[in-house]
């Protein structure tokens, strides 16, 4: 029996394999991964400063131990390279095979790269792993400006969190206000005026054109005409399912891996899960999701085929300056944004006639009501 592969130890294989063994102690099981196979938490990567933790304090057990906890063989720094769902195999870039009676991939999602004219261009830096953030923390060893491209969830989070550590933050990106797409207008707003309260400058409606080497640090030139000077320039201008092997492989791929309610994919017995994986036509990169969907995969791995269902999942952004909580209705939902101000902040309902579909809570006060929120809304599936 070749047992069960999962390609990734990020949140997704992890917590899968901690709850199939919850469920089956017996099935050989191996996770391959391509970095240290560290456990940690990712979303502590975006207040890693305020918490003061350097990239090791933030490993909570290494991959030994993982191992020896999930009684599972972990193969740490190998990539996958392709996969080959006839032969039931996956081939790794040093030309390995490994065998596998069912597969799961959870692959994570790859940070969008935009390229920009100039000499400095290279020098952009994102974070979406551990080691990403080592590299990160190097960059900005006594650095005193950075500049943030991307006002959403992720560059407000650092932006928060790199301004708590006494440095100068530069937030520039195309939209109206911080979190653009996430939420309406006017909370990005007033997430915006309290980020801008402790003192990080939001350059908006324009974009980077050119990054140039200027003396020991870099210029960005905006759109508007505009510089903005930074020593170390983080990118987070989104991340895309990384949906390379399953592609190659001829599996259904969309924005992210095409996967039914049981998270099966469109080839037989291979699974997707987490940031890679597009679950009913959603794409969810966050935590709540992979939890929800780790539990009804182990189920159906351990022999009793389930399917995912995800109650309302409300995400809290880690803005300390302005908190916010995000519970975006549906895609394609019907209804109507009501904003009041609550406190230095808003409470934004959708509503359609008596039922709520999602909300925003921005500010200390208003974030108080998540809980009371988030029995009202509908499940998402
Ligand atoms: C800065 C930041 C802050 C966040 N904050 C929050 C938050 O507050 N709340 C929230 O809900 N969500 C948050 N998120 C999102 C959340 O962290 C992710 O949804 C989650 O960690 C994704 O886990 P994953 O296992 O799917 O992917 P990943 O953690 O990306 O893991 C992918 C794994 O696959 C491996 N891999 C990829 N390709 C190959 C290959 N070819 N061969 C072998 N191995 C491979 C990688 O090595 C890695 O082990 C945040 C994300 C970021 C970046």
């Amino acid at each position: 029996m070749s047992g069960i592969v999962i390609i990734g130890t990020g949140l997704a294989g992890y917590t899968l394999a901690r709850e199939l063994r919850k469920l089956d102690k017996d099935t050989p099981l191996t996770l391959v991964t391509a970095d240290d196979g560290a456990f940690y938490s990712k979303p502590m990567l975006s207040n890693a400063f305020a918490s003061n933790k350097d990239p090791e304090a933030l490993i909570s057990q290494g991959a030994e131990a993982m191992a020896g906890q999930l009684d599972a063989r972990i193969l740490t720094r190998r990539r996958v390279a392709s996969m080959d769902t006839t032969a039931r195999q996956v081939r790794l870039e040093d030309g390995e095979t490994l065998a596998y009676d069912r597969l799961v991939l959870a692959v994570g999602a790859e940070p969008i790269r935009l390229s920009y004219e100039g000499d400095g261009a290279e020098a952009v830096l994102s974070v979406n792993s551990r080691e990403d953030y080592a590299r990160f923390r190097e960059a900005i060893e006594g650095v005193d400006r950075v500049a943030v491209i991307g006002p959403g969830l992720i560059g407000c989070e650092f932006a928060n969190d790199l301004r708590g550590s006494g440095r100068e933050v530069d937030v520039i990106g195309p939209d109206t206000a911080p979190l653009g797409r996430l939420v309406p207008e006017a909370v990005g707003r007033a997430l915006q005026k309290g980020l801008e309260a402790v003192g990080i400058r939001f350059h908006l409606e324009t974009v980077v054109e050119r990054i140039d080497r200027a003396g020991s640090g870099l210029r960005l030139t905006l759109s508007n005409g505009e510089t903005v000077e930074a020593g170390t320039i983080l990118s987070a201008v989104g991340l895309r399912p990384d949906t390379r092997l399953a592609g190659d492989a001829g599996l259904e791929v969309n924005r992210g891996i095409v996967v039914d309610r049981t998270l099966a994919t469109s080839a037989e017995d291979v699974y997707a899960l987490g940031d890679c994986a597009e679950v009913s036509g959603l794409v969810l990169p966050y935590v709540m999701p992979i939890m929800h969907g780790a539990r009804a995969l182990a189920k159906t791995l351990a022999g009793e085929a389930t399917e995912v269902s995800y109650p309302a999942m409300p995400v809290v952004v880690k803005t300390p300056a302005h908190p916010v909580v995000v519970n975006p209705p549906s895609p394609g939902a019907d209804g109507e944004w009501q904003i009041d101000s609550v406190g230095e902040g808003v409470r934004a309902l959708f509503r359609n006639g008596d039922q709520l579909g999602g909300f925003v809570l921005t500010g200390a006060e208003a974030v108080k009501e998540k809980q009371a929120l988030a029995r009202h809304v509908p499940a998402v599936l």
